[in-house]
């Protein structure tokens, strides 16, 4: 674990019912020195904030995505003023399945941003490289890319998240050296746009992270956290992960 806040982030995707999230809850022990955050699908967000507290459970609660208007006429879609009036604390912004699925780019990841800040969500940025990009020898540059259009006079704290698409639900993940030498590099990118603020942000590693590997990742110094898909959706194999931070 990093000196800097450490984070263990579950994004259950498309996935669990009411009772099943319930039970969830109720099995799930968080750990001092941690921050554990769950990320329902959008129907279970109240529900879950309300049973998370009613057991004085440290969990925090957030959303898998926002949409970049303040409101109006957006079938469908959930705003950054409805997630925090809900009991969200945190949003995941441009995670690569919005990206790759719902066609969203930089520039809307920097609206969405701003319109979680606006309302006091944290967000929870999340950039990342695809096979063919890392296979080319664009990973630094397509970061790069990813980070300055994110982060367009953004001032206020965040999260950032490294998922390699290659290692998103694939059981690949990338090695833990290799992981940290890509966060040594968006710290530095980092610096270049922030100055010495780079220093304070956590940086969560993300794709195929699970109770066997995690301690690897919390071992390296500029790995703060993880963000965890499959291996979360399992309470037990979720609390053996945030042990390891
Ligand atoms: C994710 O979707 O954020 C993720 C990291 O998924 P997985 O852990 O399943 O690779």
């Amino acid at each position: 674990p990093s000196a800097r806040t450490n984070y263990a982030i579950a994004n259950w995707k498309m996935n669990k019912t009411f009772s099943e999230m319930a039970v969830y809850l109720q099995e799930l022990k968080s750990k001092e020195g941690v921050s554990v955050v769950i990320c329902p699908p959008s129907q279970l967000l109240y529900p879950a904030g309300l049973m998370a507290k009613q057991q004085g459970s440290t969990v925090s609660i957030g959303a898998q995505n926002v949409h970049e208007a303040d409101k109006g006429a957006y079938t469908g879609e959930v705003s950054a003023s409805m997630l925090k009036d809900i009991g969200c604390a945190y949003v995941i912004i441009g995670h690569s399945e919005r990206r790759q699925y719902f066609n969203e780019n930089d520039q809307q990841v920097n609206q969405k941003i701003k319109q979680a800040i606006k309302e006091g969500l944290t967000p929870i940025i999340c950039i990342g490289e695809t096979i063919e990009q890392k296979n080319s020898g664009q990973t630094e540059k397509v970061l790069t890319t990813q980070l300055v259009g994110a982060l367009q006079d953004i001032d206020s704290d965040f999260i950032l998240a490294y998922e390699p698409v290659w290692a998103i639900g694939t059981g690949e993940s990338a090695t833990a050296e290799q992981a940290q030498s890509t966060h040594a590099y968006i710290r530095k990118v980092l610096t270049a746009l922030l100055g010495g603020r780079a220093e304070g942000i956590s940086i969560l590693y993300g794709g195929s992270v699970n109770d066997k590997n995690a301690a690897e990742f919390s071992q390296m110094p500029d790995i703060d956290g993880v963000l965890v898909g499959g291996a979360s959706l399992n309470a037990e194999s979720f609390e053996k992960i945030i042990a390891v931070f």
